[in-house]
């Protein structure tokens, strides 16, 4: 991705809303209601994909010569290592689309809750690849909220020593945007779309919902298992 002429969000140097055609085409396809959960995790993941490939377009590498059967070629290996950090629980859906890119990459986890009296988050787990091991960490949460949660993990991760940190999400609110930038100005944010606003149960306008229950299939609502009925049979 150009960086330069794909600033996505105008206010904030550091914000990346992808422009391209897939992916607004696939998010499009994961926002309905009628997307069953088979699909959707196979969008998030494709989505994933096209998101991880825009945010370490910047990743170094070191040239190498290989043998190739008619000649030698001067070619490159990437001479950075990446570790991949989802949020539990949605962030786990876009993990494994950027495994299979860079199957050498390490992957921790962050638990956090939201203490309803404080209705801050409180960490209670996380499990970090050994920073002398990582020079890039792409934090992973697929819903950009309040921003409460991806900044409590950027706080853990950078408590841990982590420096150099990007976030990838599909959907943002403006609020979150804001509110993720405000601390953490350093961070690169690459999302798929920047939507209208939150509601007044935390939830993104018109955003897909809780992306955690589309993924694992825990929604109430059964009228939006009907694409998957058949899949136990
Ligand atoms: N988390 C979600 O899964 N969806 C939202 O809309 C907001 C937070």
């Amino acid at each position: 991705m150009d960086k330069s002429d794909n600033s996505a969000n105008s206010l904030f140097r550091n914000v990346y809303e992808s422009r391209h055609p897939l992916v607004r085409h696939k998010l499009t396809l994961l926002r309905k209601s009628d997307t069953g959960v088979r699909r959707f995790q196979e969008l998030v993941g494709e989505l994933t994909t096209l998101l991880a490939y825009e945010a370490l377009a910047d990743l170094a590498l070191a040239e190498k010569t290989v043998t190739t059967p008619l000649d030698q070629a001067t070619g490159y290996v990437l001479a950075e290592r990446v570790a991949l950090v989802p949020i539990l629980r949605a962030g786990l859906g876009m993990v494994d689309p950027i495994w299979s890119l860079l199957p050498g990459a390490q992957v921790g986890h962050i638990g956090l809750y939201r203490d309803e009296e404080t209705l801050q988050p409180v960490e209670y787990y996380s499990k970090l690849p050994p920073t002398n091991q990582v020079d890039v960490c792409l934090l992973l949460d697929p819903m950009l909220a309040t921003g409460g949660s991806a900044v409590a993990a950027c706080n853990i991760l950078k408590r841990q020593g982590m420096c150099r940190i990007k976030y990838l999400g599909l959907i943002a609110a403006p609020e979150g945007i804001a509110r993720f930038h405000e601390v953490h100005p350093d961070v690169d944010m690459h999302i798929a779309a920047v939507d209208r606003c939150l509601n007044e149960f935390g939830y993104i306008v018109p955003g897909l919902g809780d992306a955690g229950d589309r993924l694992f299939g825990t929604r109430v609502d059964e009228a939006s298992r009907i694409p998957n009925s058949s899949e136990g049979l």
